[in-house]
């Protein structure tokens, strides 16, 4: 009887060393997407991305467009007709990937949506980002706050800047930052000298920082020579960069003329060395590490036949369906939590952001 039953462990325990065994095999190949490397955020999210399939036994296939279109989607198709095994996206324009999208999904390769929505398609499978509405707010309230809105009489100046229009998170990011500062605006207290609001006037085409510095310099010349600017909302580290040369240029940071509060988002070195030096006044801290969690989580759950876990079912809806979320939380970055919030979380060392 022992013998029988010790055999019959032995045989389950082959089978499950077996199992084990063929799983980390058929894990296969995904397919990782990235927009560009000319920002450092996305080479963060590539690198961790490929870090943490790597860890939990995937092959990995990762692939950065340079912002160009007909590049991110002829890297879609070779992916496809190489049978990935599951696609994760972060997507230059979302409104271009139906056509691949479909071939993906006639192949049953599942799809997701990684930090940018991916629009007008039904085979979106999920989403994985930050609470974006929340990210324009966080930089909306670093502006009360470096004005200080609630005590001082005002009215300040400011200008508005918005993301690329082909990328639905722009939006999300403009309509926080509005749900904040609109308010102000239509008291009085804040007065946009050029008169430009809305996506249409203020976002900034790819994200380019020459676009944005461009930008400013026109709206400084055009409407502010007997004026001062006190506020610029920028969506963007980039983009902060290159409108605080604008500023620079024509003497704001020196002498009497106090740089005015600049937002931004990604916690990029550049803007966490420019906050230190009371240049960019904030940014937004979104921890790559933790988005390529959640995706590799997704994935695993996937290839398992679970249900991947998401906390959001009613926000992102690309046109055709809604897009099951999962939503991490944004951090405001400034001068005061700096050491707190990216160097104590090992995010970055001392060393790198040292100005
Ligand atoms: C991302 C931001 C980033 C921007 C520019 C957006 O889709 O969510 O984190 O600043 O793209 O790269």
């Amino acid at each position: 009887m022992r013998m029988m039953a010790k055999l019959a462990s032995a045989i389950a325990l082959g089978a499950m060393v077996f199992a084990g065994a063929a799983s980390a095999q058929e894990k296969g190949t995904v397919g990782v997407l990235m927009p560009t490397k000319a920002s450092a955020r996305w080479i963060a999210d590539g690198d961790n991305m490929v870090k943490q399939l790597q860890e939990r036994g995937y092959k990995t296939d990762l692939q950065y467009a340079e912002d160009d279109i007909p590049t991110q989607i002829s890297q879609l198709e070779n992916m496809v007709a190489a049978g990935v095994q599951t696609l994760v996206i972060a997507s230059i324009d979302g409104t271009t990937l139906t056509d691949v999208l479909q071939q993906a999904h006639d192949k049953g390769i599942k799809v997701i949506a990684y930090d940018r929505l991916i629009r007008n398609s039904p085979n979106v499978d999920y989403y994985t980002t930050f609470d974006n509405f929340q990210v324009g707010v966080l930089q909306a309230q670093s502006i009360v706050d470096g004005l200080k809105l609630e005590t001082e009489a005002g009215p300040f100046n400011i200008e508005l800047f918005g993301g690329s229009p082909d990328d639905n998170n722009a939006f999300f990011f403009y309509d926080g930052a509005m749900s904040v500062l609109q308010p102000y605006v239509d008291s009085g207290k804040l007065v946009i000298p050029s008169g430009e609001t809305g996506m249409d006037r203020v976002g900034t085409l790819r994200w380019d920082p020459a676009v944005a510095q461009a930008r400013m310099d026109n709206l400084l010349s055009s409407y502010y020579g007997d004026k001062t600017v006190n506020a610029v909302l920028s969506p963007y580290d980039g983009l902060s960069i290159g409108i605080i040369s604008a500023l620079t240029a024509v003497g704001y940071g020196s002498g009497d003329k106090p740089m005015p509060i600049v937002s931004g988002q990604d916690a990029e070195v550049p803007s966490v060395k420019s906050i230190q030096n009371d240049q960019q006044y904030s940014t937004i801290f979104k921890d790559t590490r933790e988005l390529a969690k959640v995706t590799v989580d997704m994935i695993d759950a996937i290839g398992q036949g679970k249900e991947p876990e998401v906390n959001d079912t009613k926000t992102y809806n690309n046109g055709e369906k809604v897009v099951p979320s999962y939503l991490l939380k944004p951090v405001l970055v400034t001068k005061d939590n700096i050491k707190p919030v990216l160097v104590d979380s090992g995010y970055y060392t001392e060393a790198q952001i040292q100005p």
